[in-house]
């Protein structure tokens, strides 16, 4: 009948369109879980999540997704501190505060007068005032709260 299937969510069926794209199944389930989780998954954890959610994919049909996904807009590509490329669904800008314990990402802004923030040279040579600067990615360290509870408990004497 040349109906496809649309996302459950209206809006992102819109979003997708507004980018010329079909809105496919497979773009549909990658928007929803990223929507709906807030995380920022490398491939490898998103099909896994996608599998616990009922709603998987072949590995093949994700790359592809997210390959026209983030050259489209609609989400954004980025290397985590460990290295892996993982995938962002705001693509606002914004910075990520990360848990050093257990690596859970949060999407965060900042108090602070950060437009006055300039890169400075470490070494002699390199004339930073010929740049034209883009935008500024902070990443912020710390532990959160669950792996500070976890952690207050293995501290707990034992009787
Ligand atoms: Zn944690
Ligand atoms: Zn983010």
């Amino acid at each position: 009948m040349g109906v496809f299937m649309a996302c459950e969510r209206e809006h992102l069926t819109k979003r997708i369109e507004e980018r010329g794209l079909r809105a496919t199944e497979a773009r549909c389930r990658i928007l929803e879980l990223l929507h709906e989780t807030h995380q920022h998954y490398t491939p490898e954890e998103m099909l896994e999540a996608l599998r616990e959610r009922g709603r998987p994919l072949s590995i093949a049909t994700l790359y592809q997704n997210l390959q026209k996904l983030s050259e489209t807009g609609l989400i954004a590509r980025f290397v985590g501190p460990d290295g892996h490329t993982r995938y962002d669904v705001n693509t606002q800008p914004h910075h990520h505060l990360i848990c050093k314990i257990c690596g859970r990402m949060v999407d965060v802004g900042v108090t602070g007068p950060l437009g006055s923030l300039r890169p400075r040279a470490l070494f002699e040579g390199e004339d930073l005032d010929s740049w034209r600067l883009g935008e500024i990615h902070l990443e912020f360290h710390g532990v959160c709260p669950e792996c500070q509870a976890r952690q207050a408990d293995r501290e707990k004497p034992t009787a």
